[in-house]
């Protein structure tokens, strides 16, 4: 690991790169060290290698450090911090918006474009004392499995410069993996926090529908959406989750229930025993074709260190998730193709063909034709034809009732297990180029991701060690029930702990 500079170092007390969220909210809350010296290091771990790895679409280099001297200034005049992660910086993808940083989703539609209120997630962040020091790259409006659908351009593995960190949150993930943030957030729709935590060996969690604000968060499919917390370990992402979630007025699907647990879970899970946990292996999932040898035998170790931990594994039966895909990729562009209507030249980002010569039905169109990639046109296209008259019933209606069947599945599998385990993707990194011609197969790449989504249930993927076949790291998700988030990381941490032993 040590031969590729552009991976995170081993612990090292002189490079705060190197250390965790955790211990640097401890060191600054102290006043050993200040919010100010880590944000310029993570400042200058951008300067170095981002040129190379492409995290970041913005970096706020003076924002940060402002945020981080008002952190240190509260703390030398005896305050006490505003949240345990008070003074640890953090990256933010850049589907949430800022009045301080441009908010693009990765468009050009929205090239430029200075949102004029900042998310209830930006604002929570700005809260705890987290400084910001910037906005990920990812796949554009969050549709995609790789971040080549970026009109900025592809983010890289920082395992393999070739290779792809994961889609759409690939920016956030890389730059955890690459030590250029500590903390970072994410969003899922259909696996885009838990699938770049697994291909980058990093941690993820899709927290239940409604239990993060979506507010200031611009839409991709509203019904799925769901914003969360991503970091290097358990405890880092259990500590973010705290402070993102909760409910919020301005966000009509926001839960009123009160946040489980998760930090007080990550802790639990830290002593490494599972026992009396009881953990499903979908029976679905098992004998995938897709499934890479040195994924499937890295899941396998991963099962059986589970068992030598405590945890009993049971097959869970889930039939519905093998129509997963076609219901997931029917839903999102119906939601896609009426979230995306309001990008029309007139009230948001960018306005082409606006010369005189155009009415503004043309400049509607030239702007459309113009702002938006080829992928986001294509789930515009086919949400428009599946919802209009007489296709309907045939189409959205019956995903919408797969949906239905596919929490069930869930639902029925919690009756007798506590969490329930399953790869997070079926390979480990692919190749940039490898997919981006074929949207079939990188739809295929979604396929353990997805069925959490559309039943509204929490999920994380955590590092499962690397494939022998690739030497690329591989992630192991697990998915909890509705407002069980604590679960994950109860078994998160658990299978963390031994993992280290
Ligand atoms: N890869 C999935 C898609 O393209 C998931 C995206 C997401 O979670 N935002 O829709």
């Amino acid at each position: 690991m040590s031969d590729n500079k552009y991976l995170v170092g081993a612990r090292d007390d002189s490079d705060f790169t190197t250390w965790t969220a955790a211990e640097l909210a401890e060191k600054i809350h102290s006043r050993e060290i200040s919010s100010e010296e880590v944000t310029q290091a993570h400042l200058d771990r951008i300067s170095d290698i981002d040129a190379d790895i492409h995290a970041f679409l913005h970096v706020g280099g003076d924002e940060a450090l402002a945020a981080a001297v008002n952190v240190d200034n509260a703390l030398a005049n005896g305050e006490h911090p505003t949240s345990p992660l008070a003074g640890v910086p953090l990256a933010l993808k850049d589907v949430f918006t800022t009045t301080d940083a441009p908010t693009t989703c990765a468009s050009k539609m929205l090239e430029g474009y200075m949102s004029p209120y900042d998310a209830t997630v930006t604002l929570r962040l700005r809260a705890a004392g987290i400084p910001i020091l910037g906005k990920t790259n990812m796949d554009e409006f969050a549709m995609g499995s790789s971040t080549e659908n970026s009109a900025y351009g592809p983010t890289k593995n920082p395992w393999d410069l070739e290779r792809t960190p994961g889609g759409s949150g690939g920016g956030s993930s890389a730059a955890l993996a690459s030590g250029m943030a500590p903390l970072a957030i994410g969003t899922d729709t259909g696996g885009s926090i838990r699938q770049p935590a697994a291909l980058t060996n990093t941690v993820g969690v899709k927290p239940t529908y409604g239990t993060v604000s979506r507010y200031g968060l611009v839409a991709c499919a509203s019904s799925l959406d769901q914003g969360g917390p991503t970091a290097r370990t358990v405890l880092d992402t259990a500590l973010l989750h705290e402070v993102i979630a909760g409910h919020d007025s301005h966000d009509s699907t926001s839960s009123t229930r009160p946040i489980a647990p998760v930090v007080e879970a990550a802790k639990a899970g830290a002593s490494g025993d599972l026992t009396g946990m009881k953990l499903g292996v979908v029976k679905q999932f098992q004998h995938n074709d897709a499934l890479q040898d040195g994924v499937l035998a890295a899941y396998e170790a991963n099962l059986e260190q589970l068992q030598s931990q405590g945890a009993e594994l049971v097959e869970v039966d889930c039939p519905n998730f093998d129509h997963a895909m076609n219901a997931y990729y029917l839903i999102l562009p119906c939601e896609v193709s009426s979230n995306l209507a309001r990008f029309d030249g007139m009230r948001y980002g960018q306005r082409r063909g606006d010369d005189g010569t155009h009415s503004a039905d043309e400049v509607m169109s030239i702007t459309r034709e113009e702002g938006f990639g080829p992928e986001v046109k294509r789930r515009i296209m086919l949400g428009t034809y599946a919802l209009s008259v007489g296709y309907y019933d045939a189409y959205y209606l019956q995903a919408q009732r797969v949906r239905n069947l596919i929490a069930q599945d869930f639902a029925k599998a919690y009756e007798t297990v506590d969490a329930i385990v399953a790869p997070t993707t079926p390979t480990t990194a692919f190749k940039l180029g490898e997919k981006v011609d074929d949207p079939l197969s990188m739809y295929l790449f979604d396929l353990f991701t997805l069925p959490l989504n559309l039943a509204g249930v929490c999920g994380m993927s955590v590092p499962g060690g690397l494939a022998s076949d690739t030497n690329l790291p591989t992630g192991l998700q697990i998915m909890g029930p509705a407002h069980g988030d604590d679960r994950l990381y109860r078994v998160g941490a658990a299978f963390e702990a031994g993992r280290a032993k």
